[in-house]
């Protein structure tokens, strides 16, 4: 049965109607957050982002005549002067854009590099021969960061289909870092976490606790990033990529500046000059599946996000989930996701570098087969095998192959949607990896490196996709997303969370296409991961919901995070859903990270 997504939405409207835009700041002394809403209805381009000045900041770039590209780009920078610890120019990421004029879907792979001298031991401590202890040891080193392509993404994203220059774009990001935002609890929370982290290095500690822990509702400024953005605006990326500012971070990567302060052991990288010069963001076709009448769009490796979503979807797209008890359609989802994650394990790494059987993943036959696995009475004892990409026809009964280890680590990063009067969307995942990257702030310029590099496996595995070898970029879960209903985009989302970033996609997109709910409850509604792990992560508020059926069919459930913690939350969503004649309903998180920033240039309602 075919149903479209305007269907869905004519039903839903109702609830999916409610939200007003962003406000320009009140003009009162000094910074002041503009206000936040979870859910903006209207017309005109839609931003959707986790923060309020980011999301204030890409609506007024599309005010001004721009597009979703340079509402993205200027939204992106935005993250980078509010959310530092999440992403930034120091840090890599993955960007999938509609282009409403040729009606194609292109992607953006700007995922970090290893450097060309980085070893297969890179993360085993000499001193024990044993791996570094991955927090805080590993993930504080100069040996986890990899060459940063944000900077290169925004270049390259603007110049296919932008209308501003990169100066213009970063302009009011640099505005803004001057003139300083407004510290959360998010923000304070995430400094003290980091601060032993910090402490270690000299510019990290002057930059980020220079009066100890930044205190909520105090005004946070950091003019050697405005600087920088400034900088990097005026001189291109090859400011980065081929200049002095690529002299200074592939020096802070070789030696980073020493507090003493921390035990911190810090193991040192290899990054050089050549290691920038030879960056590339790379532009290339996006994933795609077909599902119940739309079409699925998502990032091919060297994310696992295009291939793990979408596989996952095939084999959902076997059973009628919407005939079901929302328990019962849980179940799928949990145990389909499972096998799409033993898959993941065993397959997805960097194809520059291994063979990924990117179209065998996605094939419907092999999603048939794939099916057979999930007992509808029962849960399968996890970890599931993976499949046999080598042979396979869509009949139950295939032998399965060898077991994979669960990936389990990561809680940061942050997503991105923007969409613009001409119908062009933006889908953006960026990060610097862990909360606050490496730790360390390159001196003088404002912007911490990432630690993208602990993504790859931790011990070498000549069979592994997924480990360490020079110039390679390590496997991501973002799983930035568009879906096209005839060939026009109807929504559009993505998340941060380490792993839990393709579970959380997926079940957005179950909730809403499939299980009847508006784009806000979706987004909204209490969340589990099953990664292919003896127990499924979930909130609370999902085990309080639904723990007591799904347990009777075998699933085991932990808790995710301590109560109160951000990592009892899985994943932060910003999302955009396009209606007819122009419609928008931009969706951010209502509670979760502290509520995310939805707006649209002219609201349904409201002011
Ligand atoms: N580094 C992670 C990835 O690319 C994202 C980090 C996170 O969300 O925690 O999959």
């Amino acid at each position: 049965m075919r149903r479209t997504l305007a269907t869905i939405l004519v039903a839903s409207t109702a609830t999916a109607a409610l939200g007003v835009s962003v406000a320009p700041s009140p003009a009162k002394p000094g910074p002041q957050p503009p206000p936040k809403v979870p859910t903006a209805t209207g017309y005109g381009g839609a931003v959707s982002s986790v923060d309020p000045d980011a999301t204030a900041i890409g609506l007024d770039v599309l005010r001004r005549g721009g597009n979703a590209v340079d509402a993205a780009v200027a939204t992106a920078a935005a993250l980078g002067v509010t959310e530092p610890y999440s992403a930034g120019m120091g840090g890599g990421g993955y960007l999938v854009h509609y282009d409403a004029r040729s009606r194609r879907v292109t992607t953006i792979d700007g995922r970090e590099t290893a450097p060309a001298a980085m070893r297969s031991d890179a993360f085993i401590d000499p001193a024990t021969g044993a791996p570094y202890r991955f927090t805080p040891d590993l993930v504080t080193s100069g040996v986890s960061v990899g060459v940063p392509g944000t900077p290169a993404t925004w270049e390259t994203a603007l110049r296919r289909w932008g209308s501003l220059s990169l100066s213009q774009a970063l302009r009011p990001a640099a505005r803004l870092t001057q003139r300083g935002f407004v510290v959360d609890p998010t923000f304070a929370l995430q400094t003290k976490e980091n601060a032993e982290r910090f402490r270690t290095f000299t510019s990290s500690s002057d930059l980020f606790l220079a009066d100890g822990v930044p205190a909520v509702g105090s005004t946070f400024r950091n003019p050697d990033l405005a600087r920088t953005y400034r900088q990097l605006g005026a001189q291109g990326t090859s400011w980065l990529y081929r200049g002095s500012l690529g002299a200074e971070v592939a020096a802070t990567v070789q030696a980073p500046p020493l507090s003493g302060d921390t035990d911190l052991p810090v193991p040192v990288g290899d990054m050089t000059r050549a290691d920038l010069a030879r960056y590339r963001a790379l532009v290339q076709a996006p994933t795609r599946v077909g599902y119940r009448g739309l079409d699925v769009f998502g990032m091919a490796p060297s994310s696992s996000g295009g291939t793990t979503v979408g596989e996952s979807l095939n084999i959902l797209e076997q059973s009628d989930l919407s005939a079901m008890t929302t328990e019962q359609a849980l179940h799928h989802y949990l145990e389909a996701s499972a096998l799409a994650f033993a898959d993941r394990g065993r397959y997805v790494g960097d194809p520059a570098f291994v063979d990924v059987p990117t179209r065998d993943l996605l094939d419907d036959v092999y999603a048939k087969e794939r099916a057979c696995e999930i007992d509808p009475a029962a849960a399968a004892p996890k970890p599931v095998p993976a499949g046999d990409v080598r042979s396979y026809d869509g009949v139950c009964d295939a032998p399965a192959t060898e077991e994979v280890q669960p990936d389990t680590r990561g809680m940061s990063t942050t997503h991105l949607t923007t969409a613009d009067r001409w119908g062009n969307v933006v889908s953006y995942t960026l990060t610097i990896e862990q909360t606050g990257g490496s730790g360390i702030v390159v001196p003088g310029r404002g912007f911490l490196l990432n630690n993208e590099l602990t993504d790859f496996s931790t011990v070498y595995d000549p069979a592994d996709p997924n480990r360490i070898q020079p110039g390679k970029r390590p496997r991501s879960s973002m799983s930035p997303t568009i879906v096209l209903e005839d060939g026009r985009p109807v929504l559009a989302l993505g998340s941060p969370g380490g792993s839990t970033i393709i579970t959380t996609v997926l079940q957005v997109l179950v909730n809403r296409l499939d299980l009847g709910m508006s784009l806000p409850a979706a987004v909204a509604a209490p969340r589990a991961s099953q990664r292919n792990t003896a127990n499924v992560t979930a909130e609370q508020a999902f085990l309080d919901a639904y723990a007591a059926t799904l347990t009777s069919l075998g699933h085991r459930f932990a808790v995710a995070g301590p109560p109160g913690s951000s990592a009892s939350e899985i994943g932060a969503v910003a999302a955009i859903e396009l209606g007819p004649r122009g419609r928008m309903t931009a969706v951010a998180e209502p509670t979760r990270r502290g509520g995310g920033a939805a707006g649209v240039v002219r609201p349904t309602l409201g002011r």
